[in-house]
């Protein structure tokens, strides 16, 4: 018999969260209740192919609205909270860290007090059965620049950017929400993510709508700094399979197996773009001339590393697209999606980053 679940997501319009939210509702009999302010990088096009679904209901909310949880909450009572609403983006934390303590730091403190509250007066097996999934970032560890180290999920906390800080903040009220009120909760940390729908201020998004509109392709620094790229599916899968299977109160690395430089990452993408549309512009002779230098970003890791063992030993989930296929899909979904794409940059974001003006 399958087991149907009520699962209310939060940031469900935002990259991972739509993603999410589009693979339970095709793919399962669950019902999900997104919950999502529409931030600058929320967007309900991304959610289009399953929102006439009657397992999906959308409620325009901030999480630092009680009064709007509280009722969400009571009208859809759910089984799990998986909570990934968040300022997600670490160069905006260093412009302006206010919304950055705003939301992921008070706005995760209000949904776990409304679903301590909620939790409480459950019986049975609701209430045994009751999960709230954190899904947070490996950047709360800081940098491993100088080792060759992973991080586990015994590595201490180090963070360095506002967004990290504030991300490790929200880690901690979880935790002490599990140890305070025995709220039944579960935390993952995951490594960078990267695939369609993702919001173009993030590298490999940029990278490749910059390319398109004939740009610079600004990178920090030497571009030597290292991510571990994990392909969003994969980050779905694994989140799922935490929500409904871990033990309550662990937590687990989730990563990709995938250490690339940033310089190695563009260019890529500017030879799988080379292959794609070989004609696309005369002014340049290879894309990766567009490649422009500037200067590092305050504060910047070198490298994260994620050592996802737990995961794989405990719930038997390892990553199963490799770089080299992930990024190509990545890249050809872009491509095919233009519409998605022209409408974001319609808006306020025109492919900025962090004060770097490049033509
Ligand atoms: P995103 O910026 O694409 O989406 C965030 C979503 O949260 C948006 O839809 C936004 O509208 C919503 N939101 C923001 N503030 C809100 C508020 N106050 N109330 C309700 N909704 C609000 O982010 P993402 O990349 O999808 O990341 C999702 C989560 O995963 C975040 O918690 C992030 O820290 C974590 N994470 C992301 C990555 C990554 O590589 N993208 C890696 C590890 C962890």
């Amino acid at each position: 018999m399958i087991n149907k679940k009520n699962i209310l997501i939060t940031g469900g319009a935002g990259f991972i969260g739509s993603a999410l939210v589009r693979n339970i509702i095709q793919k399962t009999e669950h019902s999900v209740i997104n919950v999502d302010k529409l931030t600058y990088s929320g967007n309900l096009q991304s959610l289009e192919s399953i929102e006439e679904s009657k397992n999906y209901t959308f409620e325009q909310v901030d999480i630092c609205d009680e009064k709007e949880l509280h009722r969400i909450f009571k009208e859809n009572q759910p089984d799990i909270v998986m909570h990934l609403a968040a300022e997600s983006h670490v160069d905006r934390s260093i412009d302006g860290p206010s919304d950055f303590i705003q939301t992921n730091i008070v706005g995760t403190f209000n949904l776990l007090e409304q679903s301590k509250n909620y939790w409480q007066l459950l019986e049975g097996d609701k209430k045994e059965n009751f999960r709230f999934l954190h899904v947070s970032t490996d950047e709360v560890y800081g940098d491993l620049a100088v080792t060759s180290n992973f991080f586990s999920e015994d590595s201490a906390y180090n963070p360095s950017s506002p967004y990290s800080a504030s991300k490790a903040s929200s880690d901690h009220l979880v935790s002490a929400w599990y140890r305070t009120y025995d709220l039944p909760v579960l935390i993952t940390n995951c490594s960078n993510n990267y695939g369609p729908y993702q919001f173009p201020e993030k590298l490999i998004p940029h990278v490749i709508l910059s390319v398109l509109n004939g740009k610079k392709i600004p990178i920090y620094g030497d571009g030597k700094q290292i991510r571990d790229w994990l392909y969003i599916d994969d980050h779905v899968c694994a989140l799922m399979n935490v929500a409904l299977n871990a033990k309550v109160g662990e937590t687990y690395n989730i990563g990709g197996n995938n250490e690339i430089q940033n310089i190695e990452v563009i260019r890529k993408i500017c030879s799988i773009l080379e292959e794609l549309i070989p004609n696309k512009f005369n002014t340049v002779s290879s894309f990766s001339e567009l490649i422009t230098y500037v200067k590092d970003r305050p504060g910047h890791d070198v490298r994260y590393a994620i050592n996802a063992n737990k995961i794989k030993k405990d719930l038997g989930w390892e990553p199963q697209e490799n770089f080299e296929s992930g990024i190509r899909k990545t890249v050809e979904w872009y491509l095919n999606n233009k519409v998605w794409c022209e409408n974001i940059q319609n808006g306020s974001y025109q492919l900025e980053r962090l004060g770097v003006n490049l033509k």
